[in-house]
C-alpha cells in the first residue's frame, strides 16, 4: 500500500524541519516539491529517490493545481512512500487540503505533516513576536496575492482597523497596493510595517518602515517575502537576536 506524506518544511533554516519530516524525507521513494526556501533537504533523501520539481513562484503557479493533484496521484500509484513537500506549513496557502481531498477521493492514503509556517517563524527571526502583552492580541495571516483594489475582494480589510498583527504572505509585488489600502481604511500613515525577505536564511533581510515609506525602503527586496504590519514591529529593536548573534 502506498502512502502520500503532505509535509511541511518550515522556513529555510534546515533545522527548523520536525524530525518527522525528516523521518519520511529519508523514507521516500519519491519526493516531489515546490521551489522550497531550503533546497538542502533534498539532500537527506535515500540513493535512488526521485525527485520532482512541480514549483510554484509568489502563488503564481507554473503549473495548475489540478495538474499537481493528478501528478501526486498518478506517482502513488507507482511508489510506496510519497513526500510532497512544500515551504512552511502545507495548510497555510500551500494549498495542501485540495492535495489531500484529491487523494481521498482516489482512495489513495496520505499523512499531513505540519510544518513550521513562515508567518510566524519568519517574524520571529526577525525580532517579531506576532502577538504582545499590551500591544498585540492576536494576528492574522492573510493573502497578499490578491489586489486590495479587486472589486469583489474577499479579504475584510475593513476588520484590520485594530492593532492585531497582520502578515501578508505572497504580498511583495502588492506591497504598494496594500500599503495605500491599509492607509485608506484608516491607519495612521506613519504605522509600524516590516518587510522580511529570505527569512530564517543566511540571506535574510529586514527592512523596517511605515506604512508611507516601506515601498521605497523595500524596493530592492527579493522573493521570497512576507509583509508585517503593526506595533509589534517596533519591538524588533529590543528583541533583534538574529543578526546578532556571536
Ligand atoms: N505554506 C507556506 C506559505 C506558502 S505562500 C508557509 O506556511 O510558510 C508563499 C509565501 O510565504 C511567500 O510569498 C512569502 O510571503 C512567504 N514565505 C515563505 N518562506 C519565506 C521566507 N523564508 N521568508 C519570507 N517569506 C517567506
Amino acid at each position: 500500500m502506498s502512502r502520500v506524506y503532505l509535509t511541511g518544511a518550515g522556513p529555510g533554516d534546515i533545522e527548523l524541519l520536525t524530525m518527522k519530516a525528516h523521518r519520511v524525507i529519508t523514507e521516500a521513494d519519491i519526493i516531489i516539491y515546490d521551489r522550497l526556501a531550503n533546497p538542502e533537504i533534498l539532500d537527506m533523501a535515500k540513493d535512488g529517490c526521485e525527485f520532482l520539481y512541480v514549483g510554484k513562484e509568489d502563488g503564481r503557479h507554473t503549473l495548475p493545481q489540478d495538474e499537481i493533484n493528478e501528478i501526486i496521484y498518478q506517482n502513488a500509484l507507482k511508489y510506496k512512500v510519497i513526500v510532497r513537500l512544500k515551504g512552511g506549513d502545507p495548510f497555510v496557502f500551500g494549498r495542501g487540503g485540495e492535495e489531500g481531498a484529491y487523494l481521498h477521493q482516489h482512495g489513495i492514503n496520505y499523512e499531513i505533516i505540519p510544518g513550521i509556517t513562515s508567518a510566524i517563524s519568519v517574524p520571529a527571526y526577525a525580532g517579531i513576536p506576532v502577538t504582545h502583552r499590551g500591544i498585540a492580541v492576536s494576528f492574522r495571516v492573510v493573502t497578499g496575492h490578491e489586489s486590495p483594489h479587486k472589486k469583489e475582494s474577499q479579504i475584510p480589510w475593513k476588520n484590520f482597523k485594530t492593532d492585531d498583527t497582520i502578515i501578508f504572505l505572497m504580498g511583495l509585488h502588492n506591497l504598494h497596493k496594500i500599503s495605500t489600502k491599509l492607509i485608506e481604511i484608516g491607519k495612521p500613515s506613519d504605522y509600524p510595517c516590516a518587510v522580511i525577505s529570505k527569512g530564517t536564511t543566511k540571506e535574510q533581510k529586514v527592512v523596517i518602515g511605515t506604512l508611507t515609506d516601506i515601498v521605497q525602503k523595500a524596493s530592492d527586496i527579493q522573493t521570497p517575502a512576507l509583509i508585517v504590519v503593526g506595533k509589534v514591529v517596533l519591538l524588533r529593536d529590543q528583541l533583534q537576536w538574529f543578526e546578532n548573534r556571536l
